[in-house]
């Protein structure tokens, strides 16, 4: 909807919001960002709507308690470089924070312009801006520690939890080596989240600043396989869990064999891998020509859906046990799979897979309903009886989400919470075992790319401190 543009109680003139974002016929031709880069003057405008209303709302929403309204007012009067000082200083990745967190659960939903009936300002995009022209202008410093302090940290996860230790902990003088199993760093960031919402050139940046300012990366390195905890303790001052979560969960109905269906992330990595060009594959899952069915309400799912409208899908529909409102995605990328030509279907909980000559047909489901609401409880599902109807499917991708692997295995002393997540002190990041730290995702379970930023930032800082105290206790 359009707003008239009022004159605010202060009298400058409201403008309303405007998010440079492709239109979805062009924007599904090709896995460019949607949100593409703003000019100068859609920048100044937008950051200039913050009313500077004395409550920082947004800044208390946003997990890093980035400084907005000041990057916002120094945007708006184009003082790009001091924007960028602030806006660097709570943040390691503001550029990618910029792009791909759901602003409008975070920052943008708390923006106080909501709350009186306006849109919200564009914090993200003003952000990314931000982050870019730094770059673009050579004023993202390198790393280059004021001395070397001798001692060494490892990391294992390249994801964006460790990237963001992996920068400070190496500005204070550590020597860093980042252990990773994939063939690249960047965890989530690079073979998750597909370049529709962020570019692969933007993460990588990040880690060629990591890598120049000494940070070592070892890849293809599966810890518990090819080195051992105990292995990287013993070559370490200090470790730094942050392998994430990756464990799928499955469908469990009748019908269907090994291989009928397709796992969401192996489904995205082999896009993401397009994307990075890498030689195509034969055993690489595409979606051309094909009738798909993504099972799951998740932003995993969303990420699924509009991947495979992109390579070119016949159809392709979201099958959801519970209705639009309970979903557990963000809403604004529900809207972005809408109008690039995605069919809900809620309300639909997977029954069975329907195979002829051993290639899927179908999937069947049933038509569930929402019990009466209780307060304080979440509704139940129910299935409604004679409900049951079929997808026509020649590819269903499984998207329900993830839970931690099995880090047990790793050490036996090695602490795990209720959910088989790692358990740490309850001010902090130390683990059970001494001298090493867990961070993001295989701490809290899926999350956010914003948390796994905070979360190695701050475990950064805890383990300079447990570094700088074996320190003195050595010198004493
Ligand atoms: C498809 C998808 C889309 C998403 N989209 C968004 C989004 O738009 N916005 C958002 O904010 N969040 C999004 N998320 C969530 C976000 O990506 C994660 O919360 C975040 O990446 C967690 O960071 P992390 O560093 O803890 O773990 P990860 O990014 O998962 O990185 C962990 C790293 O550890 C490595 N590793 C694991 N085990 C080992 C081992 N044994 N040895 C060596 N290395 C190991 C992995 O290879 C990986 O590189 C998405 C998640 C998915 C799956
Ligand atoms: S980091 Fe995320 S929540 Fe914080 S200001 Fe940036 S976009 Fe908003």
């Amino acid at each position: 909807m359009q707003h008239k543009a009022p004159s605010s109680p202060q009298g400058f003139v409201v403008q309303p919001r405007r998010l440079p974002k492709a239109a979805a016929d062009l924007r599904v031709q090709d896995f460019g960002e949607i949100i593409v880069k703003p000019t100068k003057a859609n920048v100044e405008t937008q950051a200039g709507r913050c009313t500077d209303c004395g409550v920082p709302f947004c800044q208390n929403a946003c997990p890093l308690q980035n400084n907005i309204p000041d990057w916002l007012g120094l945007s708006a009067e184009d003082e790009m470089r001091e924007a960028w000082r602030i806006a660097s200083a709570t943040s390691t990745m503001p550029e990618i924070c910029g792009r791909i967190c759901p602003q409008d659960r975070l920052c943008e939903g708390s923006c106080t312009l909501n709350q009186s009936g306006w849109e919200a300002v564009t914090i993200g995009s003003v952000e990314a801006f931000i982050g870019d022209t730094a770059f673009d202008n050579g004023w993202v410093e390198p790393i280059r520690p004021l001395h070397e302090r001798g001692q060494s940290v490892a990391i294992i996860g390249a994801g964006p939890a460790g990237l963001a230790a992996a920068d400070r902990l190496r500005e204070q003088g550590y020597a860093v080596t980042v252990y990773d199993r994939h063939d690249r760093p960047g965890g989530l960031l690079i073979y998750g989240i597909p370049g529709f919402k962020l570019e692969k050139r933007v993460v990588q940046r990040r880690i060629d600043r990591l890598i120049d300012g000494g940070v070592t990366f070892v890849s293809n390195c599966n810890v518990g396989v090819d080195v051992t905890l105990d292995e990287l303790r013993e070559r370490h001052d200090a470790v730094l869990l942050a392998m994430g979560v990756y464990q799928a969960r499955g469908l469990s109905v009748p019908g269907g064999g090994p291989g009928d269906t397709v796992a969401a992330l192996d489904y995205l990595i082999h896009q993401n891998r397009r994307d990075l060009e890498d030689p195509e594959q034969a055993d690489w899952h595409h979606a051309r020509g094909r009738r798909v069915v993504v099972v799951g309400g998740g932003d995993t799912a969303m990420d699924c859906v509009r991947t495979a409208i992109r390579q070119g899908a016949e159809s392709v529909v979201c099958l959801y046990r519970r209705d639009r409102e309970n979903m557990p995605g963000s809403a604004r990328e529900v809207t972005n799979a809408e109008e690039e030509g995605v069919r809900f279907e809620w309300l639909g909980a997977p029954k069975a897979l329907l195979s002829q000559k051993g290639e899927i047909t179908a999937v069947r489901a049933a038509r569930m309903a929402l019990s009466e609401p209780v307060f304080g409880q979440r509704r139940e599902i129910v299935p409604v009886p004679g409900g049951d109807f079929d997808l026509p499917a020649d590819l269903v991708i499984e998207a329900l989400g993830f839970e931690p692997e099995a880090f047990a295995d790793h050490h036996p002393d090695l602490a795990l919470t209720d959910w088989n997540t790692v358990k740490v002190a309850r001010s902090g990041f130390a683990t059970s075992l001494p001298g090493v730290f867990a961070a993001g995702d295989a701490v809290r379970g899926a999350s956010l790319v914003v948390w796994a930023v905070r979360d190695g930032q701050d475990a950064a800082a805890e383990i300079d401190r447990f570094l700088r105290s074996q320190s003195q206790e050595a010198a004493a």
